[in-house]
């Protein structure tokens, strides 16, 4: 048995000012065969889980490349192509093989591809033929386009938000798609879309109950596995949206009428599944009152963390209110805060090299006239 696995990972948001290079992916994360880090990441669990068990039961894993960079804006053409086709060079390398494992995000967008893991499936299923199996691990934050579920064989999303499950959908991933090339089991997907656009953290009600009966379906009549893609809102593309999808074992009718049920659940939860959000005056008093005599370090976030990555300008405008000072707000002080945006603090440094090298050129620039005006004079 040869199996071979690679991918890689962005969540676009296409609304993003600062656009993403292939420098990013390299500075972030980039792990080429031989060089995989051990331990699993967000984007090698699959990978991780699949070298444990190929070395326990004896078969070939063929390791690939695996990437990803931080969250910013519209991933360059050639960064996305230079990624894709290296992942295809090796499985073309590989071939042929039995099975086929990706590590993938599910929300990258480049500049001419609105849905970067859907045409990579394809590609891979246009290579691999429409008998070996593709088994895919995507972010819930994802596109769950119909081109990605027609060319794989079974995709499964985290289940978890946060992701504190990506260790255990990736064993499942590697399992189905061994039983797959084994000829155990005919996966077939289900998926149903609920024109819908939210934030479901699962660590709270009703997303909670929601999750452990998805986890409750799987393993009986059939069903091998349930996910739920949350969406990923920050995205101008055309399959945005939370989906619903289905696994089952060749059982096409029941899958999709599970999907059509869940769909409905899932869609009658709109509006209720979102922790309080605060404005930014409202956060800064939240962060006072709870100053007490202690020095704190108070963490404010915008909704989705970063400032040119997901929500632009949330934190700048937190900064805004806290600087201009409403009130008591004036009590805070700009030196007792720290701002992280790694996009931004990568933007930042670039600058300063930058002007740091221009200033040394002067520098020589400057000393080399001096010693011409000596040596001429
Ligand atoms: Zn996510």
């Amino acid at each position: 048995m040869r199996i071979a696995i690679g991918g890689f990972q962005h969540e676009t948001n296409t609304f993003a000012p600062i656009p993403t290079a292939l420098e990013s992916f390299h500075e972030a994360f980039y792990a080429p065969p031989g060089q995989h880090p051990a331990d699993p990441t967000l984007c090698t669990a699959p990978l991780w889980v699949a070298r444990r068990r190929s070395r326990a039961e004896g078969w070939t894993l063929i390791e690939g490349s695996c990437s990803w960079a931080e969250t910013a804006g519209l991933v360059s053409r050639g960064a996305f192509e230079t990624l894709r086709d290296e992942v295809l060079g090796q499985l073309q390398a590989a071939m042929p093989v039995d099975g086929v494992l990706l590590g993938l995000h599910g929300a990258m967008v480049a500049d001419g591809y609105d849905d970067c893991e859907g045409d990579l499936i394809q590609r891979v299923r246009a290579m691999v033929g429409p008998t070996v199996p593709i088994g895919v691990e995507l972010d819930p934050h994802c596109h769950m386009t119909e081109k990605r579920v027609k060319n794989a064989t079974l995709i499964i999303c985290f289940k978890e938000f946060p992701h504190t499950d990506f260790v255990a959908r990736g064993e499942e991933v590697v399992e189905l798609t061994l039983r797959a090339a084994r000829g155990e089991i005919t996966p077939v997907m289900s998926l149903c879309d609920c024109r819908m656009i939210g934030s479901f953290p699962t660590n709270l009600q009703p997303m909670r109950a929601f999750v452990d009966k998805m986890s409750a379906l799987e393993g009986s009549n059939g069903v091998l596995s349930v996910s739920a893609a949350h969406c990923f809102p920050y995205a101008d593309v055309p399959e945005m949206g939370a989906r619903i999808l289905v696994v089952t074992d060749n059982q096409r009718a029941a899958g999709d009428r599970l999907a059509r049920e869940l769909a409905d659940e899932f869609f009658a939860m709109r509006g209720k599944t979102m922790p309080p959000y605060h404005t930014p005056d409202a956060v800064i008093d939240l962060a006072l009152q709870h100053s007490g005599r202690l020095n704190h370090l108070h963490v404010v976030g915008g909704h989705s963390e970063l400032v040119f990555g997901e929500q632009v300008g949330a934190v700048v405008q937190v900064l805004r209110v806290a600087h201009e000072g409403n009130g008591h707000h004036a009590a805070v002080d700009a030196h007792q805060h720290a701002v992280f945006d790694v996009v931004a603090a990568a933007v930042l440094v670039d600058q300063i090299v930058h002007l740091l090298q221009l200033a040394v050129a002067l520098q020589v620039g400057i000393q080399r006239q001096r010693h011409h005006r000596q040596v001429d004079g």
